[in-house]
């Protein structure tokens, strides 16, 4: 199906009508659609454009929930993990995490914990908890600092792609009837006497209105769900505050090996990772309120200063930040309570409905969004807004999942059932096995592939979020961009303007990816309204 007969079918009537496609909209449209409810969803970016393309990538209970206490969270995710990694095992992969210890006593304390953690999982375990000497801690971590080094815990979680889970995601719930739609913005509800109806919304790229009449419409609008609550009850008190995490990308010598690094303390009282991710090492994060909701948070100066100051103590080599290959940063959902730092407001999710009839979802994690958007379909069976049908995505698997003994090694796995139509692509037209730049592993038929398969409508979908070159690189993600729009008009029939345009728009954008553009001033900032 391509983007004209999609839009086509927007304009009709749906059981369930999702706003938002970040994990948490279309986890919900995967749960609708697989409950065989007539689904449509609306994204006003890219898919996982926002919050869910910038996690640290973990699938995770939370180390740090545990010490806070938080068990019935930890419990949750870590069950969670396990779907996750049984129904997307071509996206999300075990990964050991060390703890170093500096003094003898962090061994058993940190041991503990973490062995808590393990017992936790249950059978779900992605591997032993177990206390390392010395040597074992720089044999994986080569790049550790060794200066008073007792020892390490090591200990297991998952890893995944962000935004790539969210194509699948999409994909899944395209596969099972849903109509899926990125550049289309929810404009304004619909009420029929008082009652939610469905709502207006706007082609991005064609500028045309649409009417979308649903039984039920579904708030998953991340960052941005206060401001559809207000077009629904103007007078709402906000339900959110937003923190930003900031992440650096560096190159894998930092440490060296396939384990990654976990710094049980920073001064503010949270954790940061550096951890082996696509041939890099990602190093975050930061936990910073802000006031000001917006597609790019961009950073400021001390959240890098911060970042390199807690790490390097623990690496041999120390990083400045001219070993920095892209900074990537992502605003937090968080639901609002009565404590003052943003590190402790819930990570749960938090479920309601207004009086029209308007289903608000926000929180959460990234790891639980397959749970969150169970609990969002089964509150609108309990309210009687659907009828009763079972949830089936406990067993469901995603787009491309393929055993993970049959799953191909190297880049095209993350394709998983998939990959051999890229390779079909080689194979028709040798020119499309060409690499986008010289330090990028990413390919000519994978751009190809993006636009045919996976909606990707600009160079930024490709660059960002199909492939994940503007993270891992974003100087070589910059020189991709002429040759990735190029061959993108070429599919999409667009002009020798479109490809100007969409590289100086990339261009401004890989910019607030730099070290030294990086104040929010210089940031190009984008707001959802402004899209
Ligand atoms: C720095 C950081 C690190 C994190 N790390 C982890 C981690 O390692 N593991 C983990 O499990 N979780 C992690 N999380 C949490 C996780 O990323 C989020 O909980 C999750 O991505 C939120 O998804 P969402 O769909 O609710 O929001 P979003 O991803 O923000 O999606 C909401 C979407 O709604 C769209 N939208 C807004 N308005 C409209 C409109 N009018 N019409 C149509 N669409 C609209 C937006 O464009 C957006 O794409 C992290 C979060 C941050 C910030």
């Amino acid at each position: 199906m391509n983007r004209v007969e999609r839009m086509a079918l927007l304009n009709d009537s749906y059981d369930v009508l999702i706003i938002g496609g970040g994990a948490t909209g279309l986890g919900i449209a995967v749960d609708a659609a697989t409950r065989g409810f007539k689904t449509a969803l609306v994204e006003l970016g890219d898919f996982a454009q926002a919050t869910s393309s910038r996690s640290t990538k973990l699938v995770h209970g939370g180390v740090r929930y545990l010490a806070s206490g938080q068990f019935h969270l930890v419990y949750e995710a870590l069950h969670e993990r396990a779907v996750m990694m049984r129904n997307a095992p071509h996206l999300v992969k075990p990964q050991p995490f060390i703890t170093p210890a500096y003094h003898w006593h962090e061994l058993p304390y940190y041991g503990a914990g973490l062995k808590a953690y393990n017992v936790i999982s249950g059978k779900s375990s992605m591997g032993p908890t177990s206390i390392l000497s010395r040597r074992e801690t720089q044999a994986l971590i080569p790049g550790i600092a060794g200066k008073n080094l007792k020892g390490g815990i090591l200990y297991h979680d998952g890893q995944f792609d962000d935004a790539r889970l969210a194509l699948a995601l999409a994909r899944t719930a395209e596969d099972n009837g849903a109509v899926v739609l990125n550049y289309v913005r929810c404009e304004r509800l619909l009420k029929d006497r008082g009652r939610l109806v469905g709502a207006v919304v706007r082609d991005l790229e064609s500028g045309s209105e649409i009417t979308v009449h649903a039984k039920v419409v579904i708030n998953a609008t991340g960052i941005f769900v206060d401001d559809i609550r207000r077009q629904d009850d103007h007078g709402i008190p906000r339900l959110l505050s937003v923190s930003r995490g900031v992440h650096i990308v560096v190159g894998a010598q930092v440490l060296g090996g396939g384990s990654a690094l976990m710094v049980p303390k920073t001064d503010d009282g949270r954790v940061i990772f550096a951890i082996p991710w696509l041939g890099k090492v990602v190093i975050g994060t930061t936990d910073i309120p802000v006031s000001t909701v917006e597609m790019e948070p961009g950073h400021q100066p001390q959240e890098i200063e911060f970042l390199l100051e807690t790490i390097n103590p623990f690496l041999e080599v120390k990083i400045s930040e001219k070993d920095i290959l892209s900074i990537f940063s992502g605003l937090r959902p968080l639901i609002t309570g009565d404590s003052k730092s943003t590190s402790r407001l819930s990570r749960e999710h938090h479920i309601d409905v207004s009086a029209s009839g308007l289903i608000t979802i926000a929180g959460g994690k990234w790891t639980t969004y397959r749970r969150m958007a169970e609990d969002t379909l089964s509150f609108a069976i309990r309210r009687r807004m659907l009828p009763n049908r079972t949830c089936q995505t406990r067993t469901t698997k995603l787009h491309g999942a393929i055993d993970a003994s049959a799953a191909q090694a190297g880049s095209l796995s993350r394709f998983g059932s998939d990959a051999l139509q890229v390779e079909n692509l080689f194979s028709q037209n040798p020119a499309l096995a060409a690499t986008i730049d010289k330090s990028l592993p990413f390919t000519l038929a994978e751009v190809v592939y993006a636009v045919r398969h996976e909606m990707a409508r600009t160079v930024e979908d490709v660059l960002s979020r199909r492939t994940r070159s503007l993270l891992l690189d974003a100087e070589a993600a910059r020189r991709a961009a002429p040759v990735v729009a190029r061959t993108m008009a070429a599919e999409l029939g667009a002009s020798f303007e479109w490809i100007d345009q969409q590289v100086a728009a990339f261009d401004r954008l890989a910019q607030a990816f730099y070290v030294r553009q990086s104040t929010p001033q210089t940031a190009p900032v984008r707001t959802a309204s402004s899209i």
